[in-house]
């Protein structure tokens, strides 16, 4: 069993659970559905779902669909898989645009109070009128207008007489507050477009604070978790769930109760934590959306992405992320990530978990004349140098093998421990070779290696044993599987890509080197392999089967990870 896990909101959820504050839990993971979840989401993901996990509550999925202009059918579904790969699972599938009515309704009642107002400034008044930090604002000329005129301007604003922009409808609150987000923030917009959920039904459409709080509370949310930027809003979060008064107040959820929607109107409370930031890469949506448009990328799963399905696609396991984010914990202070903790995490779960292979990427040919021509032989190798419950395979060896070009070096660069023209090195697995020809082409280049195999050093003969400084892998020439192998880099070349000095902008940081295609060759018990199967090449690194390219006839394999931090930036 992983210890238990400390922090400041599994702190708050004991207390209340154990004050009878809350008899059960509730949370809930909001993603605007504007783009697809990336490493940062991980955090409120595990955040979200696991804290209900653990303290034996619930998590809703609520798609936070208020601004009908960005979000599409596409990343709901999108999200759902990630959420799902991550292996949680929710409580209720809910989408805030199912809650429109309940909003309106809301709306009106806030008028009828006296606490909401329309308004006819424009965006651009609105925005003269808010004052700054050091300056308070001034009211609206049309902060004073009637509860009957209010009522009415608001029932035309929904029945679509009123373009784009022309009104609003505002918070009356304070325009002297020092916290900006109090000073009559906008509740509704006109907006005549349509929306992913709701379709034509509706012209106006929520902002977001006004939405997210009432979500919050229509579902019952105890612990309404998020990230640091919300903190401000939290005046604002709390004066709509006590203005609206869902628990006291059923009248408003009719609309819900009439379409048979489970519902249990609830006073959440908004908890902050601190944004996931990670360097060489950038994590905004929109930024990331700018990438895929601009071709700069694949797409959003290409494997360079921060992107859930890019990093699944790279090879990252859904247990290595959670592992990421469960060790870096809860906290208020925001930081910087190196990117090597997150490798570094993948190559601790995949050294664990992925099973052993012999792949060749960069291959020259190796003869091993004393062997007949026909020779051939079925060699057993262990899946797992340290797991024993992984199993042993057949590696196919004969007469001609693939090694790595670079494991032979003409002139040897000192403390070369490989091959070398009449030097020995061992065979993985197959026993001692000796160099005794190199056959070069026109050009000068090698093209093939003669070597003796020492016949008694094979394994269980007893010169198995015998000492020779190298090791190096292998393939059978005869039996291995030509292979496309995606070498990817970092995206970024920069720590900081969002670091704009010099008029430059992320675009410009990209790493030119972040993807080499080779051709090489695998064994055939890595070709054999399934779609997002990950394995340790030895010697290379962990790679994984494409999740949509590979085939056991046409493999394609990923580089995950290398098998130590090379990255020198
Ligand atoms: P972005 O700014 O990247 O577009 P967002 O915050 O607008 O992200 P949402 O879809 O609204 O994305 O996010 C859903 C939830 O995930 C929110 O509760 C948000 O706070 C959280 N979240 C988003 N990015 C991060 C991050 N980098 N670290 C931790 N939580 C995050
Ligand atoms: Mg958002
Ligand atoms: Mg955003």
């Amino acid at each position: 069993a992983s210890p238990v896990k400390q922090d400041f909101i599994r702190q708050i959820v004991r207390d209340d659970l154990a004050s009878g504050k809350h008899a059960a839990i509730k949370t809930r993971f909001p993603p605007e559905p504007n783009g697809y979840l990336h490493i940062g989401h991980v955090r409120a993901i595990c955040t979200d779902f696991g804290i209900a996990e653990e303290f034996g509550g619930r998590c809703n999925l609520r798609f936070d669909d208020t601004n009908p202009a960005k979000e599409d059918p596409e990343y709901v579904q999108a999200i759902q898989d990630d959420v799902r790969w991550l292996g949680f699972d929710w409580h209720e599938l809910r989408h805030a645009s199912d809650y429109f009515e309940v909003f309106y309704l809301a709306a009106e009642k806030l008028i009828r109070q006296g606490d909401a107002f329309v308004c006819d400034l424009t965006a651009e008044q609105v925005r003269e009128y808010r004052g700054t930090l050091t300056q308070p604002g001034r009211e609206s000329p049309y902060r004073n207008r009637s509860v009957e005129e209010n009522l009415d301007l608001f029932r035309r604003m929904r029945a679509g007489e009123f373009p784009d922009g022309a009104r609003t409808l505002r918070a009356k609150i304070d325009m002297a507050s020092g916290n900006i987000n109090l000073r009559d923030p906008a509740l509704y917009r006109i907006k005549h477009v349509p929306h992913q959920n709701t379709g034509d039904a509706w012209c106006i459409y929520p902002m977001y604070d006004f939405a997210h709080s009432l979500s919050d509370a229509i579902e019952g949310i105890t612990h309404s978790l998020c990230t640091l930027e919300f903190e401000d809003h939290r005046p604002l979060y709390d004066w709509c769930v006590d203005k609206v008064d869902l628990a006291h107040h059923p009248e408003l959820l009719k609309p819900l109760t009439d379409k048979g929607f489970p519902f249990e109107a609830a006073k959440p409370r908004q908890i902050e934590f601190s944004r996931l930031n990670i360097n060489y890469t950038v994590m905004s949506k929109r930024k990331l959306m700018a990438l895929v448009q601009d071709g700069l990328v694949d797409g959003w799963d290409d494997p360079r992405m921060p992107t859930l399905q890019g990093i699944r696609r790279r090879g990252y396991t859904p247990r290595a992320l959670r592992l990421f984010v469960e060790r870096l914990g809860l906290s208020k202070q925001n930081a910087l990530i190196d990117f090597s903790v997150l490798e570094n995490t993948l190559r601790e779960d995949l050294d664990a978990r992925a099973p052993r292979r012999m792949a060749v990427l960069d291959p020259i040919r190796m003869v091993l004349t004393n062997l007949p021509e026909d020779y051939e032989a079925t060699l057993r190798f262990a899946n797992h140098p340290k797991d024993a419950s992984f199993g042993e395979r057949d590696v196919p060896f004969a007469r001609e093998v693939w090694i790595e070009r670079d494991d032979f070096a003409e002139v040897p660069p000192k403390g070369f421990k490989r091959l070398i023209p009449g030097g020995e090195v061992r065979l993985r697995g197959a026993g001692i070779v000796r160099c005794d020809e190199v056959v070069k082409n026109g050009a000068g280049e090698v093209v093939e290696l003669r070597c003796t195999l020492d016949l008694d050093s094979r394994p269980g003969l007893p010169g198995a044993d015998r000492k020779v400084k190298g090791t190096i892998h292998w393939v059978s020439a005869r039996h291995a599987v030509p292979a496309e192998v995606r070498l990817y880099e970092r995206l970024f070349a920069v720590p900081d890509p969002d670091n704009d000095e010099g008029g430059k902008t992320y675009k410009d940081h990209l790493n030119p080197d972040s993807r080499r295609t080779v051709r090489g060759y695998v064994e055939p018990a890595a070709a054999n392999a399934q779609p997002e199967q990950s394995f340790q090449f030895e010697r290379l690194g962990y790679f994984v089967a494409d999740r949509y390219d590979h085939r056991a006839d046409a493999p394609v394999f990923n580089r995950s990870v290398t098998l130590r931090d090379g990255w020198t930036g």
